[in-house]
């Protein structure tokens, strides 16, 4: 059986319904029930995560596959994923985990946040990551990894949507070395349309870890006809300039047809021509991927 980690981030609204305070979404939920993320449920009035513990993806990757191509180079990173996303994204490439939901019937092993580390060093990685599906909906789960992972002198790392509460981030953030964020489209039309959320909080995340200091690449999967637009592209661009800083690594992502999404795949030179928007207003790190 599977055992619930008691959650953070919430509060009680009456003796039934709980709000959930880890990412904007703020979930209102009633007893045995689950949130949006299908990972955090109401149990007894109290909410729990089914996620800390049970991770459902295990691997250690090149740390150049995260993508993060600036930070510790040549080094390998012991990445893993549950179940469990706070975005509704239609063309979500990782949906079998996004979507998945524990059984709570079965048995699943369980990796305490030191397993994990021991697991790291065994693959003779130098930094952890919390990755695959989106690491906010097991923050709890990765705020302990990253406390083991820094007694053991590994680095932590975050590839994640941003998609979360300043106030969790605080708790969050500090602990984290460096992290890749999803920028799904610079529009709230984009977020609203493709992602289920709201591109605001996504970039007041963003700039928070920034300012905390820490290493920061960003991916934007560029999808025809929806947030390859040069105006959008120019908007983000500007926005990466003037809240953070032009040497911050971005990475342009081809898409391929995923989930509920059957737009043609991202053309080479669609990407190639972003590529070369951004080195003419002076980006000088910027990358291509999947293509
Ligand atoms: S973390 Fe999950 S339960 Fe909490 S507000 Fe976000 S989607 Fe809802
Ligand atoms: S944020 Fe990532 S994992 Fe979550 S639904 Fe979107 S693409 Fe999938």
């Amino acid at each position: 059986m599977l055992t619930a980690h008691k959650a953070l981030w919430w509060e009680s609204l009456d003796e039934a319904q709980v709000i959930c305070k880890l990412c904007p979404r703020h979930c209102r939920i009633g007893k045995d029930t689950y949130g949006f993320c299908g990972v955090r449920k109401n149990i007894d009035g109290e909410l729990y995560t089914l996620a800390y513990g049970y991770p459902v993806a295990l691997q250690a990757d090149p740390i150049e596959k995260k993508p993060l191509l600036e930070f510790m180079p040549g080094s390998r990173v012991f990445s893993l994923g549950t179940f469990g996303c706070n975005l509704g994204c239609v063309f979500c490439q990782n949906d079998q985990l996004s979507r998945g939901h524990y059984d709570e019937a079965r048995q699943y092993d369980y990796f305490s946040p030191a397993r994990i580390v021991e697991l790291a060093l065994m693959h003779g990685c130098k930094s952890v990551a919390c990755t695959y599906n989106e690491p906010t909906v097991f923050a709890e789960y990765a705020i302990d990894i990253a406390k083991e992972a820094a007694k053991n002198k590994l680095a932590f790392v975050l590839v994640s949507n941003a998609c979360i509460t300043l106030e969790a981030a605080a708790d969050l953030f500090p602990h984290a070395d460096a992290a890749n964020f999803d920028m799904k489209g610079f529009s709230e039309n984009f977020y609203a349309e493709m992602t289920n959320s709201h591109l605001r909080p996504v970039l007041d995340a963003i700039k928070y870890f920034y300012s905390l200091g820490k290493h920061v690449e960003l991916t934007n999967l560029v999808i025809p006809g929806k947030n390859d637009d040069d105006n959008m592209i120019h908007a983000y661009l500007d926005w990466v300039e003037q809240e953070l800083d032009p040497t911050v690594p971005l990475h342009f992502s081809a898409y391929h047809p995923a989930c509920k999404c059957n737009i043609p795949p991202t053309a080479a030179t669609t990407l190639r021509h972003i590529r070369d928007t951004a080195h003419e207003r002076g980006f000088d790190h910027v990358y291509l991927g999947n293509i």
